[in-house]
C-alpha cells in the first residue's frame, strides 16, 4: 500500500496578502475592549489565516494571547476572558514558507523605557537589512524575522522624551511599506507608510462613542457596527487616547503609491479604500475587461470567489447571461491522499465543483481576478471542459502578473509567477484554455478611478515606486 501524503486542496490561486492589523481604544468607557477587537480580528481573516494574535492593557500591565491558526483556533471564550483592558491591538498574519514559525506571530510585546509595549505590523520594510545590520551592531539580539521587531527596537533606542515622539523619529528611519498599530499602557499609536502603500483605517464605535477604532480595512470598523472617518494619511501618526484621537505628525508624502492589488483581490468585497466600495470596482474592472475585449461566449461565469464580482460587470457590459458555473466547498483546507494525479484531481474536485447542466455545450467566458503560477488556471478549464463546455474563454480582470511585490505580498519571488517571460498567447497554449485575454493597465486605472500616479501598479508594470531590492535594501 502507498504510503498515504498530505496533499493540498489548492484554493483559488492570487497573491497573498500578508496581514492585517486591528487597534481599539477606549479608556474613559473601561469597557472591556478584547471581544470588540476579537470581532474586529475575524472581520480582517482574510488578510491572514496562519496566525493570530491579541495584546490588551489595563493601564498597567499588558496582556497578550497568540498562536498559530484561525482567529477562532487561538481565541476561545476563555482566552478573551483573560485580556482586560480598554485598550487592544490584534494581528492576523500570513506566514510564507520562510518564517511559518511560532516567534515570529504577532502582536510582539516587551518591556523598554518607555513602558510595555506591543506593536502589530502590515507590509515590509526594503531597508530591513541596513537597518537590522546597525541594531545588531549596536548591541541588540533579535529573536525574530519579523520588521516588527526591527521597529520596537528603534523606538526603544530613542533618546526621545516621550513614546509619541520616538515612534515619530523612529518612522523617519524606516523605507517601504508599512501599516502599524502600538500599543502602550494608555495609548495607541497607527501609523502608515509616506505613500500610502498599505491600506489603514480610522472609525468610531457607534455603541461606544469613547471608542476609536484603526484597522487595516473598514470591514472591521463597520462589523462592530462602528462608522469609517477616514482613512489614515500616507504618513501620517495617529495617536489614540482617553483624550480621543489626534494627528501626531505627517511625514513628507511627495507621491503616492497605494496597492492596486487591494481593490483587485486583497481587501473585503464590503470594505471601503480610497472612498471607493471594494465590490463595485472590481464590478467596474469587468466592465472594462469586457468593453476590451473579444467576447465569444454564451454565458459569463466567476472564478469562485474572487472572479465573481468582475463577473457580474463583466456580463452587464458584453450582454451575457451570468450563471453559476462551479461551486466552491468553502469548508476543506487539507485532505490525506495518495499522492498520484487521480488524487490530486479528486482534491480539486472536493474544493470546486462544476455544474454540469450550465456548462454543457455552452462556450462559457470564466472571470478572475489574476493568474500567479498557473496550476489553478489549468485546473479550473480542465474542470469545466470535463463537465462539458464547449469552449472555455479566460478572462482575467487584473494585467498580466510578470513583477513580484517587495512591499509584503506573497510570492515575493518572480520565479513563481508563470507570466514573466511569457507571451499572452503561450501562457494561454499552457493553461489550455480556447481564448486568454487580461484587462490593460490603462482599464484598470479607469476602473479603479484613481489617478494613474497615486497608485501602486509595479507588479504589472515593474516601474517600483519604493527601493525594491527583494534583499530589502
Ligand atoms: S507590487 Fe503589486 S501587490 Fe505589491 S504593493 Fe504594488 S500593486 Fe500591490
Amino acid at each position: 500500500m502507498p504510503h498515504e501524503a498530505m496533499t493540498s486542496i489548492p484554493t483559488a490561486e492570487t497573491p497573498q496578502e500578508a496581514c492585517g492589523v486591528v487597534g481599539i481604544f477606549s479608556e474613559n468607557s473601561k469597557i472591556n475592549i478584547a471581544p470588540f477587537c476579537y470581532l474586529g480580528l475575524y472581520a480582517l481573516q482574510h488578510r491572514g489565516q496562519a496566525s493570530a494574535g491579541m495584546v490588551t492593557s489595563d493601564g498597567n500591565t499588558l496582556w497578550q494571547k497568540k498562536g498559530l491558526g484561525l482567529v477562532p483556533d487561538v481565541f476561545g471564550k476563555d482566552e478573551i476572558e483573560e485580556l482586560p483592558g480598554y485598550g487592544a491591538i490584534g494581528h492576523v498574519r500570513l506566514a510564507t514558507d520562510k518564517d511559518r514559525h511560532a516567534v515570529n506571530t504577532q502582536p510582539l510585546a516587551v518591556r523598554s523605557a518607555f513602558g510595555s509595549l506591543a506593536i502589530a505590523h502590515n507590509g515590509r520594510l526594503t531597508n530591513r537589512n541596513t537597518l537590522e545590520a546597525g541594531l545588531l551592531q549596536s548591541g541588540a539580539m533579535l529573536q525574530t524575522d519579523t520588521d516588527s521587531e526591527i521597529i520596537l527596537n528603534l523606538i526603544a533606542k530613542s533618546e526621545e522624551t516621550n513614546l509619541p515622539k520616538a515612534v515619530a523619529k523612529t518612522l523617519r528611519l524606516l523605507e517601504g511599506a508599512y501599516a502599524l498599530v502600538i500599543l502602550s499602557q494608555d495609548m495607541i499609536l497607527a501609523a502608515r507608510d509616506p505613500v500610502g502603500n498599505r491600506p489603514l483605517c480610522l472609525g468610531k464605535m457607534e455603541t461606544d462613542p469613547e471608542a476609536f477604532i484603526v484597522a487595516s480595512e473598514s470591514c472591521a470598523v463597520s462589523n462592530l457596527g462602528g462608522k469609517l472617518i477616514r482613512e489614515v494619511e500616507p504618513g501620517e501618526l495617529l495617536v489614540l487616547d482617553k483624550r480621543g484621537y489626534s494627528s501626531h505628525s505627517l511625514l513628507p508624502s511627495p507621491k503616492k503609491a497605494f496597492c492596486a492589488f487591494e481593490h483587485i483581490y486583497f481587501a473585503r468585497p464590503d470594505s471601503i479604500l480610497s472612498d471607493k466600495n471594494a465590490y463595485l470596482v472590481r464590478k467596474a474592472i469587468g466592465k472594462e475587461l469586457a468593453l476590451e475585449s473579444k467576447v465569444n461566449a454564451d454565458i459569463v461565469i466567476g472564478a469562485p470567489d474572487s472572479g465573481i464580482s468582475p463577473a457580474l460587470g463583466f456580463a452587464e457590459a458584453s450582454g451575457l447571461p451570468f450563471e453559476t458555473g462551479v461551486i466552491k466547498n468553502r469548508y476543506v483546507g487539507r485532505v490525506f491522499l495518495e499522492p498520484n494525479q487521480a488524487r490530486r484531481d479528486l482534491a480539486v474536485r472536493i474544493k470546486l465543483n462544476p455544474i454540469a447542466e450550465v456548462l454543457n455545450g455552452k462556450r462559457v467566458a470564466v472571470i478572475d481576478d489574476s493568474i500567479v503560477r498557473g496550476t489553478t488556471s489549468a485546473q479550473l478549464i480542465t474542470l469545466l471542459k470535463d463537465a462539458g463546455a464547449k469552449e472555455v474563454h479566460l478572462y482575467i480582470a487584473s494585467p498580466p502578473y510578470r513583477y513580484a511585490c517587495f512591499y509584503g505580498v506573497e510570492p515575493s519571488n518572480q520565479s513563481e509567477l508563470v507570466a514573466r517571460g511569457r507571451t499572452v498567447e503561450e501562457l494561454r497554449t499552457l493553461i489550455g484554455a480556447d481564448s486568454l485575454q487580461y484587462v490593460s493597465v490603462d482599464g484598470l486605472v479607469r476602473a479603479l478611478a484613481i489617478a494613474k500616479e497615486d497608485l501602486c501598479l509595479a507588479c504589472f508594470t515593474g516601474e517600483y515606486p519604493i527601493s525594491s531590492n527583494p534583499n530589502g535594501d
